[in-house]
């Protein structure tokens, strides 16, 4: 039987299986079998040799803003009131047009398969242009519509944004890598009226809510001062989690807020290093784990992160948990790299079909370099990956069963050009911020 690709002699990290050494036939997008000399069973049209690789699922970032990735290290060091309204929104109220979106999330996607992610949950403006990229590059993605009160680059108002979802979700319909999501930014920045149809409208399409929550101690101040309500609670009494969602950041949650998030089955998008870095807080995810909330990871944007390495997120959220709770048994290497993969994969609403490396799964795979110093010696995979190994490392990327990347090329984009229009875009706002 002809198959796509197959992967031979790896070390294959398979779900609730002892890491073993195997090969992967590949054929249509999935996972056709795992199991020892497939060369002799198939006739591959690509052989990987992943002797010396680790062989993993790819990473699934569940929150980001992908077209933000011109604005990379802008402004740094400084509050996020002062970061967004000096530095981000005047840069993004000069250049967001399509072209640009299009442009920085190709950049955006190109840097997230450098660094393993195979599947991204975005939220921005232009979706389409957005789309555009993560098809053309080979990325799965779930692509988040931003909606806010006030007018934003695409539209005039949420109503309009609403319409334009719809549409993107037919046009997308029948694509096997991109979905659509309904993205209200936040609840300071979106109206109980536009919450709430943002919430009906996902849950008529039966497609994902994606929403900032709690972000700040401020946000949480400003909500219980305007409703009564903590934010959790808030969204809650207006019905927001009826359907499928995800909040990003979720830092300052009380017991009877988790409680909430547990009881409806919403996901978090734990977004570390920004928050870090913005300094909007820490907190300990042990006792959301008790209430047994499904975590997942996030990079953010990154103007604030400002870097889409997962293995740095999941190091980082790894050790930071340990110090938080004073105690170095939680969140062991192979709980993490769950919670990076198949934990994704269940807040996207797509464990069935991705975040682990399973036969009638699709094949997102990554092949992972240990034939280095660094990594040698190895006792235990899951170690390495959280503790020792660098996106450097990380050679190979298979989505929905075509090679995306071979050796750390990328293969449907020329990098070259993706760096002069870096470039290109760099000036550009260097000479806008110099003549403000
Ligand atoms: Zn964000």
């Amino acid at each position: 039987m002809k198959i796509d690709i197959l992967i031979k002699n790896g070390l294959i990290l398979e779900f609730g299986k002892k890491p073993t050494i195997n090969s992967i036939a590949i054929y249509n997008g999935k996972i056709l079998e795992i199991g020892k000399e497939l060369e002799h069973k198939y006739n591959a049209k690509q052989i990987t040799d992943a002797t010396d690789k680790i062989v993993i699922p790819g990473f699934v970032n569940t929150h980001s803003h992908v077209a933000m990735s011109y604005f990379k290290g802008l402004a740094d060091d400084l509050p996020l009131q002062e970061w967004l309204s000096k530095h981000i929104w005047p840069v993004e109220g000069k250049f967001l047009s399509a072209e640009f979106v299009e442009d920085a999330a190709l950049h955006g996607c190109a840097e997230m398969i450098k660094n393993g992610i195979t599947t991204f949950s975005d939220m921005y403006f232009f979706g389409d242009q957005t789309a555009k990229s993560a098809e053309r590059i080979g990325i799965r993605a779930i692509i988040g519509e931003g909606v806010l009160d006030l007018p934003v680059a695409n539209y005039k108002n949420a109503d309009e944004i609403f319409s334009y979802i719809r549409k993107m979700h037919d046009k997308y319909m029948k694509s096997e890598l991109l979905d659509f999501a309904v993205a209200p930014h936040a609840i300071y920045t979106c109206g109980k009226e536009n919450l709430i149809k943002a919430k009906n409208l996902a849950f008529e399409l039966g497609i994902l809510l994606h929403i900032h929550i709690s972000e700040t101690k401020q946000e949480v101040e400003g909500c219980i001062k305007k409703t009564g309500l903590r934010p959790v609670e808030y969204l809650d009494s207006i019905g927001f989690f009826e359907g499928d969602v995800v909040v990003a950041h979720a830092i300052w949650l009380d017991e009877n807020e988790q409680k909430i998030l547990a009881e409806n089955n919403v996901s978090i998008a734990i977004n570390t290093s920004s928050n870090l870095k913005l300094a909007s807080g820490i907190t300990s995810f042990k006792s959301y784990m008790e209430h047994g909330i499904n975590l997942s990871i996030g990079t953010d944007g990154v103007a604030a992160n400002n870097n889409l390495s997962f293995l740095q997120e999941i190091s980082l959220i790894a050790k930071l948990q340990k110090a938080l709770n004073d105690d170095p048994t939680i969140l062991p290497a192979k709980e993490i790299i769950q919670i990076a993969t198949i934990g994704g994969a269940k807040a996207l609403n797509k464990s069935d079909w991705i975040g682990s490396i399973e036969v009638g799964k699709k094949a997102d795979i990554i092949l992972i370099d240990i034939n280095n110093i660094e990594a040698q010696p190895m006792y235990d995979p899951y170690s390495h990956l959280v503790y020792s190994l660098t996106s450097e490392q990380i050679k190979d990327v298979i989505i929905n069963g075509k090679m995306v990347m071979k050796d750390r090329q990328l293969i449907n984009i020329d990098e070259k050009e993706l760096i002069e229009k870096a470039k290109y875009y760099q000036k550009k706002i260097i000479e806008f911020n110099s003549n403000k």
